[in-house]
């Protein structure tokens, strides 16, 4: 710890509460920066992306003290090759490698669980978030914040749909939930050893990142940079796997889906209730009037359609429930490459 106390990056109030977690993590207390990079079935980007970023990192760290740590999310392609290979030149350059595709988010906390930097950035490995940003971003953490995100100064990489739909997303989510995601923010960000800790303590099962990360709260600056198309390969995201991302950032986020329910009963119900004195007096005064076919038809479906949302937002959230109880490991590894026992013994 004596070191420590001369780090300007230790603050007292973020190290009292994770100090005893750190002082174990740190088996390596000289290595300032881990970059951790989940990737799946891209064997073209390895190369290029640690041809680009390695000299970046050479100049800003003088002695060296920095790591590469890949976490391989299943590919089914050479890119374990090219990841040993990158190894054998420069011992730096580590992996984790994961015994299937378990998504980018599991990857990112198994990349969370075996980095030892004092500083850990989150990045992908297409070169769309520039690493010349990552000096920007340690100027920002030497001036005393914990974390420092990247927002993409423009999104006109991304498609347009893409992009209102992103939207609509960041608008909903934090309408709906009292931890807030900065807009146009994705995981490329720096983040203390302290925040490290923090996310690593969190024991859901479900790891929407931005949202963990939104959670832990700290003394958060922002870097802006412009996010470029893809370096090589396509896209893992299809829509579909967004929207599912979409609801698991808000389930985990927010129980106002779930509460809404009541409000939209008892408006219900109301209204019901003033329809059905209407009819009573109608009848008493008009006598019974048989045809209502139509006013039948829409009732029925109408609640009918109600409840069926409602069960439905019900189901998202049980689910998850199950999930959550079942207790199993957020990933698996099957290969470690250049990563000590000792350090990746608290792997989950
Ligand atoms: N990725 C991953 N597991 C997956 C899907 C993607 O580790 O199941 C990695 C991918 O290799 C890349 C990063 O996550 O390094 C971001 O993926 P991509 O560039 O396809 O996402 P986009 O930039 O389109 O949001
Ligand atoms: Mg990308």
């Amino acid at each position: 710890m004596a070191n420590m106390a001369s780090d300007p990056l230790t603050m007292p109030t973020a190290m009292s509460a994770t100090s005893a977690a750190s002082a174990t993590r740190l088996g390596n207390p000289e290595l300032q920066l881990s970059v951790i990079v989940p990737v799946k079935d891209e064997e073209q980007a390895i190369a290029a992306f640690i041809a680009r970023l390695a000299p970046i990192l050479d100049a800003l760290f003088a002695d060296g003290a920095w790591e590469v740590l890949f976490i391989d999310d299943g590919s089914e392609d050479a890119t374990m090759a090219a990841i040993l290979a990158a190894h054998g030149r420069d011992g730096r350059i580590r992996a984790l490698s994961l015994s299937r595709n378990f998504g980018k988010e599991a990857a990112l906390s198994a990349g969370l669980d075996h980095a030892s930097g004092k500083a850990v950035i989150p990045m992908d490995v297409d070169l769309q978030d520039p690493p010349e940003v990552i000096g920007q971003m340690l100027d920002r953490w030497r001036e005393g914040y914990e974390v420092v995100y990247g927002v993409r100064r423009n999104r006109s990489t991304d498609s347009l749909p893409k992009r209102l739909t992103a939207d609509l997303y960041y608008r909903a989510h934090n309408y709906l939930s009292d931890d807030k995601i900065p807009e146009h923010a994705g995981d490329f960000r720096l983040l203390d050893r302290s925040v490290v800790e923090v996310i690593r303590r969190m024991p859901e099962r479900n790891r929407f990142m931005k949202g963990l990360f939104a959670w832990s709260g700290f003394r958060q600056a922002a870097v802006e940079y412009d996010r470029v198309p893809r370096a090589v390969g396509k896209t893992k995201f299809r829509y579909w796997k967004l929207w599912t991302l979409a609801i698991d950032g808000i389930t985990s986020a927010s129980t106002m889906p779930l509460r809404i329910w009541s409000y939209v009963g008892v408006m219900i119900a109301l209204l019901a209730l003033v329809y059905a004195i209407y009819l009573t007096i109608r009848t008493t005064l008009f006598g019974i009037d048989v045809p209502g076919y139509t006013s039948m038809m829409v009732a029925t479906l109408f609640l009918g359609g109600v409840q069926l949302i409602s069960l439905g937002v019900l189901g998202e959230y049980v689910g998850r429930i199950l999930v959550e109880t079942k207790q199993r490991p957020i990933y698996v590894i099957r290969q470690k490459v250049g990563i000590d026992a000792d350090r990746s013994e608290e792997s989950r």
